[in-house]
């Protein structure tokens, strides 16, 4: 990407600390115009507190680890795993140049902190190839995160300003969208620059088309972190007996249905 991209279009170690219009401020003080401004500086977005006031992300109760290590065979080719336990989630998958990825999370107070040792003590007992992809991860390469989200805005932008990916919707990752989303975001926004005029009344169109399906998705990835984290035995049964009945199956379909057909405008 950065190849295709003229050279002075991309600068990094330029902190932005808010804006003008479409002019990004920089912590150094220096001004940046520009004809439109696109707040995409993810989670603890600058832009956004700028539009919509200071707010902290909502700790959503459970922590993750993730890590990637060789494909050493143990995950068949064409296969992935997402394994449900006590307040805990795993899953793995292939994700290419032979390697795999994999995440664990677990239900703990915000801030708990922990490495591989305390990872493999909580998926020791889980089946094949669950303790061993863990097993063969080197301990520097296996990242922690509390698993956070932001309620969902009815308003990104004003004038020549708007958000995206992040930065507009962070969602918990349970359906695995984030990324996804923002590339949306991406798609349709350029669309809209392109389709409409003035800037403002793209930013606006913009907005509407996204809004309503990132808000979806924001609300829809925490319930499901909610039902994929339960620690309650009864209301676990619950849960494993519903996903494994016609109903969970038709309710799960449903889902990856909205998820992944979205007509997205050619550009
Ligand atoms: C455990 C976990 C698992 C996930 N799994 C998936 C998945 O399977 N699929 C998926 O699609 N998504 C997943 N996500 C979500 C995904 O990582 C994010 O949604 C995605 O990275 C958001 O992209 P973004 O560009 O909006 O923000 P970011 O990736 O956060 O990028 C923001 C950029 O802005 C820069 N920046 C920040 N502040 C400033 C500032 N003030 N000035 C200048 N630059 C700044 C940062 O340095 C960074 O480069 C996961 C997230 C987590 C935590």
């Amino acid at each position: 990407m950065l190849q295709t991209l003229p050279p002075w279009s991309v600068r990094t170690g330029a902190r932005c600390i808010g804006f003008e219009q479409s002019t990004a401020i920089l912590e150094d003080g220096e001004r940046v115009e520009a004809d439109v401004l696109v707040g995409a500086d993810g989670i603890a977005s600058a832009i956004r507190q700028a539009l919509h006031g200071k707010a902290a992300p909502v700790y959503a109760g459970y922590t993750c680890w993730r890590g990637i290590c060789r494909d050493d065979g143990s995950l068949p080719d064409g296969s992935a795993i997402l394994a449900v336990g006590h307040g805990m989630q795993c899953g793995i998958w292939h994700c290419g140049e032979g390697q795999i990825y994999w995440f664990v999370t677990k239900n703990a107070p915000e801030g708990t902190a922990g490495g591989k040792a305390e990872v493999l003590a909580l998926c020791r007992n889980w089946a094949p190839p669950i303790p061993g992809v863990v097993e063969s991860t080197p301990s520097d390469s296996i990242i922690q995160n509390d698993i956070l989200d932001r309620p969902p805005l009815r308003k990104w932008g004003l004038g020549r300003a708007t958000l995206l990916g992040d930065a507009a919707h962070a969602a918990t990752p349970n359906l695995g969208q984030g990324a996804c989303q923002a590339l949306e975001d991406a798609v349709v926004l350029a669309h809209c620059l392109r389709a409409e005029q003035p800037v403002d009344a793209a930013l606006r169109a913009y907005e509407r088309l996204r809004i309503p399906r990132t808000a979806a998705i924001v609300n829809n990835s925490r319930r499901t972190g909610r039902i994929l984290q339960l620690d309650q035995p009864a209301l676990e049964w619950l849960r494993n007996s519903v996903s494994a009945s016609p109903l969970g199956r038709r309710m799960e379909r449903r889902l990856f249905r909205q998820l992944l057909f979205y007509p997205l405008p050619k550009l």
